[in-house]
């Protein structure tokens, strides 16, 4: 029989993943925030590992209960920019198609952290989802439908595949892109119903893969990405960049690479969002650009995420990575290189 998700504070005890005399401080975080370890993601926890980084991702914490003045419930707007239930449209060109609001797992830091899991926003009901598509079709700047939630590969394939063909008639729509866990936290899910669903409209699919940490990327994980590379999928990586996970140079370079070599192509690393009571995992932009400043020459180019922001209050992504460029004054500029030495451009004298 299949290893069952640990949902439970007392299922994370029995699994030797909590102690039990962590109990009463943590109950009150479960009671307020959705718990799900997948079997796939308990397996790669090192219970005599106390900063263990998978660990950190997934088993609640006391200080989860710390909200700041700051942090906010919806901290990208998502519902600033929702014209119809499901809807998110923030640029002109894409939306967001939130078909489902539950997820395989439940990260500590997540920023739908007030709308995803078993009391959150639940699953479009079918005259919602009508609506939904109503306003996709109606709307001919969309070019690119985002299926976000929630983890849209939590849907069976038959529903998946539903999607897709309601997409396929929409002639303006031309990618569809999923944003999901599931191949590293559930990679046995990323089967050929699945991916034989994703094949079902002629639109162009990515798949942006959400992971943080190397070891996330095990053998089983590289083989479900093989599967939907070799389905005809592009897939491109989403991180976010959390103190205790991955605040360092060394492990963000082996997730890069990680990703690189199993045919992900390196795209956001978020800086993480003022949702509530995770203010353990932040880190402050200069941090985070000192970071991504040190990957620049340690890894290769195709290696090189997009240090982002989602500003709050919806108003969209910003780039956030330190320039490497300034005018010097004169006309000219100043340009450094990865070790931290000047150069005019263009180069001064003969
Ligand atoms: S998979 Fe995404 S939506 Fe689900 S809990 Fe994690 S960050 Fe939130």
């Amino acid at each position: 029989m299949a290893a069952a998700t640990l949902a439970t504070l007392t299922a994370l005890t029995q699994a030797g993943l909590v102690p039990e005399a962590d109990h009463a401080a943590l109950a009150p975080v479960t009671a307020r925030y959705a718990l799900a370890v997948s079997p796939d993601i308990a397996a790669l926890i090192d219970p005599a590992d106390p900063k263990d980084p998978i660990a950190r991702q997934f088993i609640p914490q006391a200080a989860e209960l710390d909200t700041l003045p700051e942090e906010r419930a919806d901290p990208i707007g998502d519902h600033a920019h929702s014209p119809v239930e499901g809807i998110v449209h923030r640029y002109p060109d894409r939306v967001l198609l939130k078909a489902v609001h539950v997820c395989p797992v439940y990260c500590r830091f997540c920023f739908r952290r007030e709308m995803v899991g078993p009391g959150g926003e639940g699953t479009l009901s079918g005259a919602a989802l009508e609506a939904a598509f109503a306003y996709i079709a109606d709307h001919t700047e969309i070019w690119e439908v985002i299926l976000t939630g929630g983890d849209p590969f939590v849907l069976s394939p038959r529903r998946l595949a539903d999607l897709m063909r309601r997409l396929a008639v929409i002639e303006h729509v031309k990618i569809v892109r999923f944003h999901t866990r599931v191949p590293v936290v559930e990679p046995a899910r990323i089967d050929a119903a699945l991916i034989a669903a994703l094949k079902e409209s002629d639109k162009t699919v990515y798949v942006a893969l959400h992971a943080n940490h190397p070891r996330e990327l095990t053998p089983q994980a590289r083989a479900a990405l093989a599967r939907l590379a070799e389905g005809g999928v592009t897939l491109v990586s989403q991180s976010v960049l959390l103190k205790g996970v991955n605040d360092d140079p060394e492990v963000l370079a082996a997730l890069m690479r990680a990703f690189v070599e199993a045919r992900v192509t390196p795209y956001y690393l978020h800086h993480p969002d003022l949702a509530p009571g995770t203010s353990h995992f932040r880190l402050t932009i200069e941090e985070g650009q000192a970071l991504v400043a040190a990957l620049r020459g340690r890894i290769s180019g195709l290696c090189q995420p997009t240090y982002v922001l989602d500003i709050p209050g919806g108003h969209g992504k910003a780039v956030i990575a330190a320039s490497s460029v300034q005018p010097d004054g004169e006309g000219g500029m100043l340009v450094r290189d990865f070790r931290g030495q000047v150069h005019a451009y263009p180069p001064k004298g003969a």
